[in-house]
Formats: C-alpha cells, sequence, structure tokens
C-alpha cells in the first residue's frame, strides 16, 4: 500500500516537501477490524490545522505520522459483523491507499442512493457541516437575506441550496468569474460576488451591499479576512453569524485582516444583538442520520446539486491540497485512488 506522511511542518506556508509518500506492507485486520481498499479520498481545509502543532480542537499530525483524512472504499477483508467484502464504508483512513479500522469506526455507505464519492463532500462532512450550520446556528426564516464565501466549495453550496429551499436570498462570494457563474447558475444563487475583483474590504462592502438592500440576516462564516471585514457592518440587527471556518486566515498572508480590529468585531457584535456560534461537526454527527434521510433523497432526484473536483492518484494529493487553500478547486477536492 501507499501513504502519505507528514514529512515536516510548515514555517508559514505550506509546501510539497512538507508531504512524503511512502510504501507500506498492506495491514491484516485484527478482531473486530476491516480492511478497505480505498476508492476516493478526501482533502479538506482543517488539515492545514493538523500539519501544526499550535494549539486547537484536535491533536496535530506527528511528524512521520500518515496525514488525516476520510476516505470510502470497498471492504476487502472483514473481522466484523457488520461488514463482508463488497461492501462500502467511510472511514478515517487517512492519505493512503488502504485504511484497516475497527468496524466500529465506520460508516456504511449505500452505492445506490448516490455515486460513493458524494460521502466525501455533500452527503458526507462538508453537506452535513453546511446543513448543521444553517439550521441549528443559522435559524433561518423566508424572506431574510445570507451570505456565504466560498461559496461552490461542499460546505458553501449545501447553505446556498439551503438557503434557497428555505425561501432565502442566497448572496454569494467566490474566488473569480467562472466560480460566481457556478454558484448562480449550477447552484442557484441570487447573486454572487467575486472577492478577488476587489482589492479593499470597503469596496467589496459597496457591491455586497447593491446585492443585500435590506441588509444581512445570516453571515456563514467559512473564511473571516477581508470577506468578514466587509459583511460585518451590513449585518442586521438580531443577525446570526454561524462561525464554521476562516480559512483566508490558515495560512499568513499579507494584508489579509488589516484593519479588522478586536475591538471593531465585538462592538459590532454587542451593538447589533448578533448571534455568533462557533461550531465544530464532530459534536453533532447524532444529527447526522437525520441529515441523510433529508438531504440524500434531494441529491438523488437532483434538487440537492454538488460539484466534485477529481485529482487523480495518491501522489498528487499534496499539490491538489495546496492548490485548494488558494482556490484552485471547483467542488469538493476529492482524489481518486483507484
Ligand atoms: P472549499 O472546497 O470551499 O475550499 C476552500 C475554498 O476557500 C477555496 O476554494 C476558496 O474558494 C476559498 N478561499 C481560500 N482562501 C480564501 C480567501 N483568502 N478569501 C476568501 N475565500 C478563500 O472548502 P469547504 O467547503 O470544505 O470548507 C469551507 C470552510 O468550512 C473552511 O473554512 C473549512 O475549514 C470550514 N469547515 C468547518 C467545519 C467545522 O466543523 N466547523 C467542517 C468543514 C469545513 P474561492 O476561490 O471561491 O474563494
Amino acid at each position: 500500500m501507499q501513504r502519505i506522511v507528514l514529512a515536516s511542518r510548515p514555517e508559514a506556508h505550506a509546501t510539497l516537501d512538507n508531504f512524503r509518500l511512502e510504501t507500506a506492507p498492506v495491514p491484516t485486520p485484527g478482531e473486530g477490524e476491516v480492511l478497505v481498499r480505498v476508492h476516493y479520498m478526501s482533502l479538506d481545509p482543517y488539515m492545514r490545522g493538523r500539519m501544526s502543532d499550535a494549539k486547537s480542537y484536535a491533536a496535530p499530525v506527528p511528524v512521520g505520522g500518515t496525514m488525516e483524512a476520510g476516505g470510502v472504499g470497498e471492504v476487502i477483508a472483514s473481522n466484523h459483523p457488520g461488514y463482508k467484502p463488497g461492501d462500502f464504508a467511510f472511514g478515517m483512513f487517512g492519505w493512503a491507499t488502504h485504511g484497516c479500522l475497527p468496524g466500529d469506526q465506520l460508516r456504511k455507505v449505500d452505492p445506490t442512493l448516490a455515486p460513493i464519492s458524494t460521502a466525501l463532500g455533500v452527503l458526507g462532512m462538508p453537506g452535513f457541516t453546511g446543513w448543521v450550520g444553517f439550521n441549528e446556528f443559522g435559524r433561518p426564516k423566508a424572506g431574510e437575506t445570507l451570505v456565504v464565501a466560498a461559496a461552490t466549495g461542499p460546505v458553501g453550496s449545501m447553505v446556498g441550496q439551503l438557503a434557497k429551499l428555505a425561501g432565502l436570498r442566497a448572496v454569494g462570494i467566490a474566488g473569480g468569474a467562472e466560480k460566481c457563474k457556478l454558484a448562480t447558475e449550477t447552484f442557484g444563487f441570487d447573486a454572487c460576488i467575486d472577492h478577488r475583483a476587489f482589492d479593499s474590504a470597503a469596496d467589496l462592502r459597496r457591491a455586497i451591499a447593491s446585492e443585500c438592500p435590506d441588509g444581512v440576516d445570516i453571515y456563514f462564516e467559512n473564511v473571516g479576512g477581508k470577506v468578514l471585514e466587509a459583511v460585518l457592518p451590513l449585518m442586521n440587527n438580531f443577525g446570526r453569524i454561524p462561525v464554521c471556518g476562516m480559512i483566508s486566515w490558515y495560512e499568513p498572508k499579507e494584508g489579509e485582516g488589516e484593519g479588522l480590529t478586536a475591538p471593531m468585531l465585538w462592538r459590532t457584535i454587542l451593538v447589533k444583538f448578533l448571534s455568533v456560534n462557533g461550531f465544530i461537526i464532530f459534536n453533532h454527527y447524532d444529527r447526522f442520520g437525520e441529515f441523510l434521510r433529508e438531504v440524500g433523497p434531494k441529491v438523488a432526484s437532483g434538487e440537492i446539486r454538488y460539484l466534485e473536483d477529481v485529482a487523480e492518484g495518491l501522489e498528487n494529493a499534496p499539490a491538489a491540497f495546496l492548490s485548494m487553500l488558494k482556490g484552485g478547486n471547483k467542488g469538493k477536492q476529492i482524489v481518486k485512488l483507484i
């Protein structure tokens, strides 16, 4: 089997040198374990955090350890009564062609519902994150206005489509004209603004304001930085900000966040009576069944659409990951391993 390990921690920006491809024997499943040949592996922004040893909500990947990732594939051997060869399963197999985990840590994937790769995106952790954040912390009401950035990614595209289904005005923010077109034409956003077209938060704010004539009720926070600075003053009283991610700050970037002072931020939260909820999706898996029952049929029928960006081969995972951090992906970034 092949795997990619963390060769070194990034000094500032992550680079290809931080990763190393290794070959290892295919593991033999022990008692209660299941061996899976991984077909698709997920690349997600949170992995940048695992490369660093800064204090966080999850432990870092040790130097020399296999990079963390969810994957979906076919069971090839099983010592667990719930799994037999030929079944499909999702698990945290890492950046690797094979994974061996206790059956209790796997989730069975139904290949007749949708292509198995969707277990990594629209019907997996990112789609579920959008659904929880929107419903539980966005507390949407028909007629309101929602803004979300990274609008064509798996989280943002789920949020935008749920907002439209719930009768809200959905304004996306994405990098580049092509992604903005995808946001409106494929995902049904009412409007989408290219954040790269504006150097200053003030100019970006004017563009967002013109698409949000009634102000912003829900700002689904995916990116932080310039976008947050642009949107915050546009919030309506009693607005909600589900704080999901802040990818513009995952890697140091000159100029990002300048002017967004903590006093300005906290004062806006106070004087506009905003609800700001940080959430990490692993605390919400008790609702995963409910999510699949609601969203699964909508994906199967095409009512909820999704986009995947497929890199080929484990050896290309590091480059695809670094590109995604800079917005190079169009849709959920996955890696096809077989
Ligand atoms: P995406 O597939 O959307 O990929 C990340 C996107 O972020 C890029 O394509 C790019 O889109 C955008 N981006 C990168 N840098 C910037 C920047 N400086 N300013 C604005 N946008 C930028 O990612 P996901 O949908 O998987 O994740 C979206 C967010 O949700 C991330 O912050 C992630 O960490 C977070 N998340 C949080 C979870 C939780 O439990 N709280 C769980 C899952 C995800 P573009 O080119 O359009 O700008």
